[in-house]
């Protein structure tokens, strides 16, 4: 199986898409050569591998600084992308993305502070002067839902939207188990301790290059203490009494809430 190749051209976070009769996709060659003059050559690029029965061909590229698209095209951020295009065209655009990403802070070495060059082998940056290969960057973070009988803890972030209460998450330290991390973050948030920790499922994470390694796990001890920075406030919820606002469909995060509302109620919730 094959398909029309995919041209996944990024200006910062936002991608280039064709908005096509209502419809958005993203441009062939054919367009990207309309859009960009005969200049593709000299642009970033970069292959972005797919999943193998895709069978397309796929190409990552890094516009040039003060692109501006022309009518009919539009550079629209990523997360507003989902639900608008495809999930497999979502998950490579994702990819597509980090390496972008990669390559545009990878220019120089971070050892020597040498010009880098693209590794004819490995997918890496090299140092032409002192050998430093740099790697595409991934940051492993844990989420966690934590319940305590038919209730869940989710907790705000100064950041988050009014009303939006999700699951605890953050960044694993060098030296650290996923479970230390997990332990760590949670008695650091919110002072509570935790137990019977159980895998759930990961998700590639591309702003700008995380790893969401998702757990559930029991309530052990201690009662909520938030920190007053990253968490600005947390609570114990059931089925029944939801916050306001959950996180969007495109996050891990609401995959883990949705789980505990199956299991606590038989049914996912809306919106
Ligand atoms: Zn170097």
């Amino acid at each position: 199986m094959t398909g029309p190749s995919w041209h996944l051209a990024f200006a910062g976070p936002s991608l280039l898409v064709v908005e096509d009769g209502g419809l958005l996709r993203v441009p062939n060659g054919e367009d990207l050569a309309v859009v960009l003059g005969t200049d593709v050559e000299g642009l970033v690029d970069a292959e972005v591998p797919l999943p193998p029965a895709e069978g397309r061909t796929c190409r990552a590229y890094d516009l040039p600084a003060g692109f501006e698209p022309p009518p009919g095209f539009a550079l629209l951020g990523l997360r507003s992308l989902f639900e608008r295009i495809p999930p497999d065209l979502f998950r490579v655009a994702g990819t597509a993305l980090q390496k972008v990403e990669w390559l545009r802070s990878h220019g120089f070495c971070s050892r020597c502070g040498h010009a880098t060059r693209r590794h004819l082998v490995h997918e890496a940056m090299e140092c032409p002067a002192c050998g430093h290969l740099h790697f595409p960057r991934l940051s492993p973070a844990v989420i966690v839902l934590v319940e305590r009988g038919d209730t869940m803890l989710l907790a705000r972030s100064p950041r988050f939207p009014e009303g939006m209460y999700s699951t605890l998450a953050g960044f694993v330290e060098p030296g650290e188990s996923l479970e230390e991390a997990i332990q760590r973050e949670i008695r650091e948030e919110v002072g509570v301790e935790v137990t019977d920790l159980r895998y759930f499922g990961s998700q590639p994470w591309p702003f700008p290059h995380s790893l969401m390694i998702g757990f559930v796990a029991r309530w052990a001890g201690g009662e909520i203490r938030v920190d007053g920075k990253e968490i600005v406030d947390a609570g114990w919820f059931t089925a029944r009494r939801l916050p306001p606002l959950l996180p969007s469909g495109l996050s891990i995060a609401r995959r883990l809430v949705d789980d505990f509302l199956r299991r606590h109620e038989g049914g996912a919730a809306h919106g």
